[in-house]
């Protein structure tokens, strides 16, 4: 028999605790609210939220009186207290970001590790989330992907952020401000290479939804030419990077068990004669294998 909030409600109240709940929102789509994030909306003693004027919008339109209190990332810590005190003398407690799910690329975190340290009953309440909906309806692979968040905004650390992130297999889910698009696109062409496939999401669940996909090559003049592609919500999904090849992966273990015995110079030139490659690919393998610390290494 499944428990109805109230039985909930009123277990947590015998045990003198309240739940916090992670409510979902809509991104863009009103009609996205589902009902039971509604009923909890309703039913809790308070809803804390990114921002009170945005929720309170939300909450008017679903006729909800619930109050509210502000829970952002300037006043977390104290917040986090706060509420968790709320909890532990048996009010419950509803979270909400701006739109979508609550500590993706949005506060909440304190505040839930907080509540599992008193351990206090944490629940989930589904709503969209921008990243997940532009991974499904990607056409990229989705049985491995990584969540990386936002670039940094500065173009040294961007540069470098997709530099960490080119060799990773899975696929890649950033959110990106519409007024950096262009200019992060770019350093991921100097990063991943200019074949790799990209999907880009625009404005997802709302009226003008649109999509951008293939190459970064092909994708970014489609961006800069639509005047319109470069203002609403992005969210990017590149495709992870190809395995290394079997021949990269030969040279690197010929090379590891050469290089202690030989130098890097020699093992360079006998591997490229067994393997029937180029002696530079081979030199630039052992000169990475002795970075990252190749112990036993002849010195040259
Ligand atoms: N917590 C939210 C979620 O669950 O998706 C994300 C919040 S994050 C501060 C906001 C970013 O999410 C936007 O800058 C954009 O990259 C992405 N985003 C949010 N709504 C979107 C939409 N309707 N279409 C495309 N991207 C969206």
């Amino acid at each position: 028999m499944t428990e109805s909030l109230e039985d909930r409600a009123l277990i947590k109240k015998m045990e003198n605790h309240g739940t916090l709940y992670l409510v979902g929102t809509p991104i863009g789509n009103l009609d996205d609210m589902v009902p039971r994030a509604i009923e909890v909306l309703q039913s809790v003693d308070c809803i804390a939220a990114e921002d009170t004027r945005r929720a309170g919008q939300l909450l008017q339109h679903f006729s909800i009186n619930t109050p509210t209190l502000a829970y952002h990332d300037h006043n977390e810590l104290q917040a986090a207290a706060m509420l968790v005190q709320k909890l532990l003398a048996g009010q419950s407690v509803a979270l909400v970001s701006d739109a979508g799910m609550p500590l993706i690329s949005d506060p909440g975190y304190s505040l839930v590790h907080l509540a599992r340290e008193h351990q206090l009953e944490v629940i989930a309440v589904p709503g969209p989330c921008a990243g997940i909906l532009a991974l499904c309806a990607s056409g990229l692979p989705t049985d491995r992907f990584s969540f990386v968040g936002f670039p940094p905004a500065k173009t040294t650390a961007r540069k470098r952020w997709y530099e960490e992130l080119a060799d990773r297999g899975e696929t890649l889910v950033a959110y990106e401000s519409p007024h950096r698009l262009i200019a992060s696109l770019v350093d991921a062409v100097e990063a991943l290479g200019g074949n790799r496939q990209v999907a880009i999401a625009r404005e997802l669940t709302k009226k003008f939804e649109s999509w951008y996909v293939g190459s970064l090559s092909e994708v970014i003049p489609r961006l800069g030419s639509e005047l319109h592609a470069q203002k609403g919500e992005f969210v990017l999904v590149f495709k992870g990077s190809p395995p290394k090849d079997k021949e990269q992966a030969e040279v690197n273990r010929l090379m590891k068990l050469l290089i202690p015995e030989l130098g890097l110079k020699r093992s360079a030139s006998l591997v490229a004669q067994i393997l029937e490659v180029k002696k530079n690919l081979c030199y630039q393998v052992g000169l990475q294998i002795k970075e990252e610390g190749g112990q036993g290494c002849a010195p040259e």
